[in-house]
């Protein structure tokens, strides 16, 4: 009898897990292949040289022309104003994928790390950034660094933007960090608002929908807010290539930190696509 009921538990036990779904054998990290890309391939060297050589191009026209604006917080009358350029930093014009990597090769996930790692001060320029950037600035371009990254790190992240080239930092005044000032949360509407009531913005540069325009959309607003400003990509904001990590992936689990690590990789299997 003990047998029998041995081999009764047995056979359910198989047939159960032959039964059950979504088992995923490969343990490895989500960030694998999109930081390999960034950091081996051809094709992200090229693609971030592509936007940043096109926006050169576009920045002529945009400069001539005084109507000519990038941010949707700029009010009337702008035309006299000094042009500026507004960058994000990460993964737009500072490349952390050495973080990313040890985050893979350690087992962790961000913010493990992050605030030593920008204290090194060691992340390179994106492809084509400084190039753009100087040339903005022989332009007489204003450039403001506009970032999310916490204000206890604006001076490592001033030092970091000076020491690999870029124009503009001698002091960290262009540098302007989340909480910096009252108002500016990570929404960087209220930064834009700022920079507008005293430069014509011509050009944004980011990595983010978030960096242009939008803040905590949904999947489906953020790809609405992208189609209804089709005619400003490539000529007024320059998206720069990010499969790591951004909004649009905090998008797909509802902006929800507190779900444990199981839903969050259930919610995006969820939104895989298989059919259109
Ligand atoms: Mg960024």
């Amino acid at each position: 009898m003990k047998y029998l009921l041995a081999a009764i538990a047995l056979f359910l036990a198989v047939g159960c897990a032959h039964r059950t779904p979504y088992v995923y054998h490969r343990q490895t990290n989500e960030l694998l292949h999109s930081v390999l890309w960034m950091q081996r391939s051809a094709e992200y060297y090229a693609a971030c040289e592509t936007v940043y050589l096109g926006a050169l191009d576009a920045l002529d026209r945009a400069l001539a022309d005084t109507g000519w604006t990038a941010a949707s917080e700029q009010k009337l009358p702008y035309g006299t104003k000094p042009p500026a350029i507004i960058v994000d930093c990460d993964e737009t014009v500072l490349d952390n994928s050495a973080y990313e990597a040890r985050l893979i090769l350690d087992q962790k996930s961000y913010p493990h790390g992050w605030d030593d790692w920008c204290c090194e001060e060691k992340a390179p320029a994106i492809p084509g950034a400084v190039e753009y950037l100087k040339e903005a600035h022989n332009k007489g371009v204003a450039i403001f660094y506009v970032t999310n990254r916490d204000v206890k790190l604006d001076e490592c992240t001033w030092r970091n933007l000076r020491a690999m080239g870029f124009p503009q930092t001698a002091t960290a005044e262009q540098v302007l960090t989340k909480d910096e000032r009252e108002g500016w949360g990570s929404d960087k509407s209220t930064r834009r608002e700022y920079i507008a009531k005293t430069h014509r913005i011509v050009q944004i540069a980011g990595d983010n929908l978030d960096d242009f325009i939008g803040y905590k959309k949904t999947t489906e607003e953020r790809e609405r807010l992208a189609k209804d400003y089709m005619a400003w990509w490539g000529q007024r904001w320059l998206m720069l290539p990010n499969p790591a990590y951004g909004s649009w992936e905090r998008a797909l689990i509802n902006y929800d930190n507190g779900l444990g690590d199981s839903l969050m990789l259930r919610k995006k299997y969820e939104s895989l696509v298989p059919l259109r």
